[in-house]
């Protein structure tokens, strides 16, 4: 008897909260394919090169034992299976498209902790640095601002300064306010409305933007201009249907995010079990709640946000919000492990972006 294959490519938090998902139905065979057996909590990449926290754990560890975990990379994703680089494939019922995103290459040169092999050569960077050396942090958004104050608060002995063309454009002007006193207090030296166009003395991080895997487009699939997969309203690629993407790497109109990847996981689930039971999949929905912000150990901010991500109410700063934040962190991977749409908002955030729509 056939017994229904999904295939999930990509283990962050959008792809295991999926897997988990589709898996506990135990309604199909569920297979992971990632680089590596570790699941990288990419939030707290700036912590593990700034050694104030550990960002991986054994990816077995977040995964249902039902699971079946695949340590290999996808060279083509299609609507019938999955091609990897060491030469053999996985035969697939439905295809699920998780492999988010990673580091922007705006900038030659410099380090990144977008991802797992740039945060580490950050941290041997910042290891071996002189008292002194400037640490140069490009990007004003909210990566660039959590990797200067924690290095800044890690390393007290490097000079570190936040150069922003703006300062986290999305939040409020009282939010603005805290992240630019903890900053201060933390001795980061923040250069705002300036641009670097190359690397200069010192070390410099590279958070100006975030890029997508090339995987869908060499695929040959549909993509929007970053390179994630265009989806229909359900997350099912608008050009084969079997493949339904999740995360940074679905052309949706959610902020690159956690917050969304995850809940854009459990919907890509619902799509795939409705149609493994015959069903027409609903829409999928995310709503936000709040942009909290890491500012070191001792210091955070929560911007409470309407559905839509619009920031909203009053701020709150220091260590309660480290707190929250810290709390937030533990319950990602929590989530990830325990995907239920209870735990997601449905919000009114139309997903599909206005040129497929019309
Ligand atoms: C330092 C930092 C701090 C952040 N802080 C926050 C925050 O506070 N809040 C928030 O909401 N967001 C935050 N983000 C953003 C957030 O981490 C990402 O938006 C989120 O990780 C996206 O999840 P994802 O599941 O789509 O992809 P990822 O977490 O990027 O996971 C994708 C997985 O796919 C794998 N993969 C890639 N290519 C292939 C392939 N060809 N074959 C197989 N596997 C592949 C990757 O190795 C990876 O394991 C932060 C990001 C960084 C870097």
């Amino acid at each position: 008897m056939h017994h229904t294959q999904v295939v999930v490519v990509g283990a962050g938090y959008a792809g295991v909260a999926a897997a988990n998902r589709i898996a506990r139905e135990g309604a199909a065979h569920v297979t992971v394919v990632n680089p590596r057996d570790e699941f990288v909590e990419r939030i707290r990449l700036h912590q593990h090169a700034a050694r104030t926290e550990s960002a991986v754990r054994p990816l077995r560890s977040v995964l249902r034992p039902e699971v079946a975990l695949h340590v290999g990379t996808a060279t083509r994703v299609a609507g019938d299976g999955v091609e990897l680089a060491d030469g053999g494939d996985l035969a697939a019922d439905r295809v699920v498209h998780a492999v988010g995103s990673g580091a922007p290459r705006s900038l030659p040169g410099a380090l990144s902790v977008q991802h797992l092999p740039g945060a580490t050569a950050l941290r041997d960077r910042l290891d071996a640095a002189a008292p002194g050396t400037p640490v140069t942090v490009v990007g004003g958004g909210l990566t660039g601002i959590e990797t200067a104050a924690e290095i800044a608060e890690g390393r007290p002995h490097l000079v570190v300064r936040l150069v922003a063309s703006t300062l986290a454009g999305g939040l409020s002007d009282a939010g603005r306010d805290v992240l630019r006193r903890a900053l201060a207090a933390l001795g980061v030296e923040v250069r705002e409305g300036e641009r670097v166009d190359h690397v200069g003395e010192g070390i410099t991080v590279d958070s100006t933007s975030f890029t997508v895997p090339d995987l869908a487009r060499a695929s040959g699939l549909a993509v929007d201009e970053a390179g994630r997969l265009r989806v229909d309203e359900s997350l099912r690629s608008v050009q084969v249907p079997t493949i339904v993407a999740a995360g940074d790497a679905a052309a949706t109109t959610a902020r690159w995010s956690c917050q969304a990847a995850l809940p854009l996981g459990i919907a890509a689930a619902t799509t795939v079990l409705a149609e493994l039971r015959g069903q027409e999949p609903p829409a999928a929905s995310v709503g936000f709640t709040a942009t909290c912000v890491s500012l070191g150990r001792r210091r955070g901010l929560v911007q409470p946000s309407e559905l839509d991500d619009t920031p909203r109410g009053r701020v709150l700063g220091g260590r309660t919000a480290a707190l929250v934040k810290e709390q937030i962190c533990r319950g990602t991977v929590w989530l990830a492990r325990h995907p239920s749409p209870l735990f997601t908002r449905a919000g009114d955030l139309p997903l599909v972006p206005a040129w497929e729509a019309a």
